[in-house]
């Protein structure tokens, strides 16, 4: 076989890619991965961005996992090559008058005590809001594992596909359709309404509804994105509630790379793919920025759609309604991640002691309503400018994680939002800095050492992300996670099914079902789809 000649190319080495290039490796097929950066992982890296203390390591973009399934581990042998996610918790919200709440993941007790301070009617409906949400999250999560059906189309196959889908809900009943309906069409904001009334408990909750949205916790849809954050069991075993990979997240990405390079797949950084080569609606290799040339029957692509399918192929190639469907493509989001190196653990006011608590090593959130949310939100979309007050998911991985830092060094990783979606277009570097300690000063006001704690830190705006990452709009999913984009219409619908209008061409990006987030069911499926198809021939 020719040097350059292969049974598949991947392109994009983000941890989907990678996910996509093992199991084609494994499968026995002459695989590449191509990746533009110096490195692979994508958004789920570890990085040393402080130039005077190399030895301080974060967890750049994505920093907690959750939904990889046991099937992916097990089948990549992802923990013989590093994968090691211990799970982490509590919830923890401090508020400026000195009180604290936390939610346990598995202690009721403790969690009702905590917001009883707020609430004791909040304290009695959290156990029945839990047990309502994993109700329907465990009936949901093994949809995520399922290739959406082509819905509308009256092939015999496709109709087959539709009730397959119908009948793997039929637990749900008639309640339960009515409570789907519901997660799909609410905001967060009114749904917490239903079940709640202290904004401290509501505040906590809604953060999961609008991790990565370009809408507030008020916009309907957003009850999905909580939902997204809540499944627990994507039908092939039981997971664990969010962890910490020790390393950070580019641990994760390294162990599937490892993976991928056992079963023999070749990865090459710093191959940037300019173009795909296409003739008679067929898959036929792809051209490297230098001009170089790689064939395959078979490709798969792992970068965002905007990037995959219009900058990489001629529309000309592509049925029209699908590149329309590509454009207008949804991929906002004002994200804004801050990683800060401290040199000691916040001291809150709720919770005094710099010394390692268990508040420390869950999430430390700074959310203190809905209302918070939705005026942070506000500010960027109707003011246009960055928030006031930001919402931030906040975590402090070195509290569980021995890898990252020296022993007594810590790093406070920050996903906040928002600044306005436009800022993709600049760096906005002197305002994103303003931002960045607003946000310190409202951690100082709960935690009194925080400011003089920090060491140095980074902040990475919606420019950096599109500029590094191919994060196109810095949406961090590759695509918004709003339900005119869900299941069979994520990318587009008719090519939900990982297969896409190019025969030979998969697609494997976070813009699929079961994206975004690090789970690398999208690579999966996209293998998983090629094989069905019988487009890959088993080498012996
Ligand atoms: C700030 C942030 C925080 C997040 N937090 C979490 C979290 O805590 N937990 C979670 O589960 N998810 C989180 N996510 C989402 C999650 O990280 C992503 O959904 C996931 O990592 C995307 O993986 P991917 O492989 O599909 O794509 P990517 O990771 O985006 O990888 C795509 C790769 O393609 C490469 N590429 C682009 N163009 C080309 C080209 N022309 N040729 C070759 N290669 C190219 C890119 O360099 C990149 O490496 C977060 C994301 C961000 C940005």
């Amino acid at each position: 076989m020719a040097i350059n000649t292969y049974d598949a190319i991947v392109i994009g080495g983000g941890h989907n890619g990678l996910t996509a290039g093992a199991y084609f490796a494994r499968h026995g097929a002459k695989t590449v991965v191509l990746e533009a950066r110096h490195k692979t992982g994508g958004a789920a890296d570890t990085s040393a961005p402080f130039a005077d203390h190399p030895e301080i390591n974060v967890t750049t973009y994505s920093y907690v996992m959750s939904l990889m399934p046991p099937t992916i581990i097990n089948e990549l042998q992802l923990k013989r090559h590093g994968y090691d996610v211990t799970p982490f918790g509590p919830y923890f919200q401090a508020f400026p008058d000195g009180r604290a709440i936390m939610v346990y993941a598995d202690e009721a007790e403790r969690s009702r005590d905590s917001i009883a301070q707020f609430s004791k009617k909040d304290a009695d409906a959290l156990p029945e809001w839990e047990a309502w949400l994993k109700g329907v999250a465990d009936i949901l999560g093994p949809l995520l594992l399922q290739s959406p059906p082509r819905a509308g189309s009256l092939a015999i196959g496709d109709l087959l596909e539709t009730a397959r889908t119908a009948w793997k809900v039929r637990k749900l009943g008639v309640r339960g359709v009515g409570d789907v309906t519901r997660l799909f069409t609410m905001s967060i904001t009114d749904l917490l309404d239903d079940w709640f009334e202290s904004d401290a408990i509501k505040g906590m909750l809604a953060v999961n509804g609008i991790i990565g949205t370009w809408a507030g916790p008020d916009e309907p849809g957003t009850a999905y994105v909580m939902l997204h954050h809540s499944i627990g069991d994507v039908g092939d075993g039981h997971l664990g509630s969010w962890g910490y990979q020790q390393g950070g997240m580019g641990a994760v990405s390294d162990s599937i790379r490892r993976s991928a390079e056992a079963f023999g797949a070749e990865i090459r950084t710093n191959a940037r793919v300019k173009s795909m080569l296409t003739s008679g609606g067929r898959f036929h290799g792809v051209v490297l920025e230098d001009g170089t040339e790689l064939r395959a029957p078979i490709g798969v692509t792992c970068v965002h759609p905007k990037i995959g399918f219009l900058d990489m192929i001629p529309p000309t190639d592509l049925p029209a309604d699908f590149v329309t469907d590509i454009q207008r493509w949804k991929t906002r989001s004002g994200v804004v991640k801050i990683n800060v190196a401290m040199s000691e653990l916040p001291d809150f006011t709720a919770m005094p002691g710099k010394e390692l608590q268990e508040h420390h090593t869950g999430s430390v959130e700074l959310c203190f309503s809905p209302e918070y949310a939705e005026r942070a939100f506000q500010d960027s979309h109707m003011d246009r400018k960055a928030s006031v007050a930001p919402f931030v998911d906040g975590v402090i991985p070195t509290t569980m994680d021995k890898k990252l830092a020296p022993e007594g060094t810590h790093v406070f990783s920050m996903f906040s939002q928002w600044v306005p979606d436009d800022w993709v277009n600049d760096p906005h570097r002197e305002e994103l800095d303003a931002y960045a300690k607003r946000i310190f000063d409202l951690y100082d006001e709960l935690a009194p050492n925080f400011k003089d704690a920090i060491i140095d830190y980074q902040v990475i705006g919606p420019y950096d992300m599109e500029q590094e990452l191919g994060l196109i709009g810095g949406n961090i999913f590759h695509g918004e996670l709003s339900v005119d984009q869900l299941f069979h219409m994520r990318p587009a619908p008719g090519y939900a099914d990982f297969r896409t209008p190019i025969k030979g061409l998969y697609h494997g990006s976070s813009a699929t079902h079961a994206g975004g987030g690090v789970n690398g069911i999208p690579g999966w499926k996209a293998y998983r789809a090629a094989v069905k198809d019988r487009a890959l021939k088993k080498r012996s």
